[in-house]
């Protein structure tokens, strides 16, 4: 076997044997197979798909390419939720101690941001003193505590994704549907959880255009879920417009508790109860209605914002020490008129641009910047009226480009729903 055959073949759309991925796969992590010649095998994948059968090969091989977490002796089903990745998407901080609260057991390893998209561990560390980087013991007892607990990463899980995702990110080869399915599946069943929620986010701020690309995304995690013995349930959910009200870490920290308070916007309120509701009927076993019940009792009598404080405290952050930008700017709306379109991806590079996000991979983070929408798809606004307000530190930022970021219509337009498809 060698490595210019196979992607000789699969740049003629033929498909490959478990053992030709393997050795791929193998020979990257250790060399053998050089960063050129799997650049251009991940680009002929893009271009020509793959088969499913070679999807579960792939992911296999990644999975088995380092630890796997076993949180058996955890007892209970373990369920753990993921998003595709989003603008303002804070759920994790809010569906977390919503399960925990209600018995259900919550492990979760979570990412940084990547590219415009926000991630949990940043928005976590802009708590003071917040450890985001636990042991294993520490984070499986912690989750027998308290019942959860949220971790950057524990062991070498998938090390084979690691080092192909960074390729991936370089060479424009990303966004291929299979690639995504493997890379994600591959963490998620390395990472130990019995039941697994999938946001797949759809739209001009999400890494998926598509509804058709969506579902398959859906499909293929979901076949390779049951390869596991895992149960996967995927929503389709819009990115059009940045979930909530913020974009920014420590701001969509506070806006996580607002939420937890009951007080949080309907978009990330209702996708937040959602995915618990679906994570609590699964581990319980209950009906979906029945559980999101459970899940609004929760918010509403104050157990799922007392376990977040737990959460914060279990792992070492001071809530009263959250990190705050140095100043804040009110842009005004040019226009008087209906909000009809929100420029997400690019209000997404505009707040890591200031600092919410990273251009390089060691670049530090300014925990306080970023923005908070005043106004959202479908409200109305008048002229000099506060369309967004913006938080700084030392790096300013163009009050065009985010007007630009803004259409204002003197008609309304049909909204499209938040939901599009749950595929149980
Ligand atoms: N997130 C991942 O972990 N992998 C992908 O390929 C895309 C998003």
């Amino acid at each position: 076997m060698n490595a210019i055959d196979i992607i000789n073949k699969k740049r003629l759309n033929e498909s490959l044997t478990y053992e030709e991925i393997e050795y791929m796969v193998e020979g990257f992590l250790s060399n053998e197979v050089k960063s050129f010649q799997m650049s251009s095998f991940l680009m002929a994948i893009c271009l020509n798909g793959m088969e499913d059968n070679e999807v579960f090969a792939l992911t296999d091989i990644m999975i088995k390419s380092g630890d796997i977490l076993d949180l058996s002796k955890l007892g209970s089903k373990i369920v753990d939720k993921h998003s595709t990745g989003g603008v303002g998407d804070k759920t994790t901080l809010i569906i977390a101690p919503i399960v925990a609260s209600l018995g259900v057991k919550i492990a979760k390893m979570s990412g940084r941001g990547l590219g415009h998209t926000g991630g949990t561990i940043d928005k976590l560390e802009s708590i003071e003193g917040f450890k985001t980087s636990l042991s294993e013991s520490n984070f499986i007892s912690q989750v027998k505590d308290i019942n959860v607990a949220i971790t950057s990463q524990t062991g070498n899980l998938a090390p084979a994704d690691k080092k192909i995702y960074g390729l991936r990110d370089v060479t424009g080869t990303v966004e291929s549907i299979p690639l995504i399915a493997s890379s994600i599946m591959s963490k998620k069943i390395a990472s130990g959880a019995d039941v697994i929620v999938m946001d797949i986010k759809l739209g001009n701020g999400a890494l998926i255009k598509t509804l058709d690309d969506a579902k398959r995304l859906a499909d293929l995690m979901k076949k390779i879920g049951k390869n596991y013995r895992r149960e996967v349930v995927c929503l389709i959910t819009n990115m059009d417009i940045p979930l909530g009200r913020t974009i920014g870490n420590s701001l969509e920290v506070i806006e996580a508790m607002q939420v937890l308070r009951g007080k949080g916007s309907k978009d990330i309120t209702e996708i937040s109860v959602e995915i618990s509701s679906h994570l609590v009927s699964l581990a319980k076993g209950i009906t979906l209605d029945d559980a999101r019940k459970e899940v609004e009792d929760s918010i509403e009598s104050g157990l799922a914002l007392d376990k977040f404080l737990e959460l914060i405290e279990a792992q070492g952050g001071d809530i009263e020490n959250i990190r705050k930008a140095d100043k804040e700017i009110s842009i005004k709306s040019n226009k008087t008129g209906f909000v009809s379109k929100i420029h997400t991806l690019r209000l997404g590079e505009l707040a890591r641009n200031i600092g919410a996000g990273r251009l390089n991979l060691d670049d530090k983070i300014k925990y306080g910047v970023g923005f908070a929408l005043n106004k959202k798809v479908g409200d109305y606004i008048l002229e000099d009226e506060e369309l967004i307000r913006v938080y700084l530190d030392d790096i300013d930022i163009n009050v065009k480009d985010i007007l630009e970021c803004f259409e204002i219509k003197e008609e309304t337009e049909d909204l499209k729903p938040l939901i599009y498809e749950v595929i149980a």
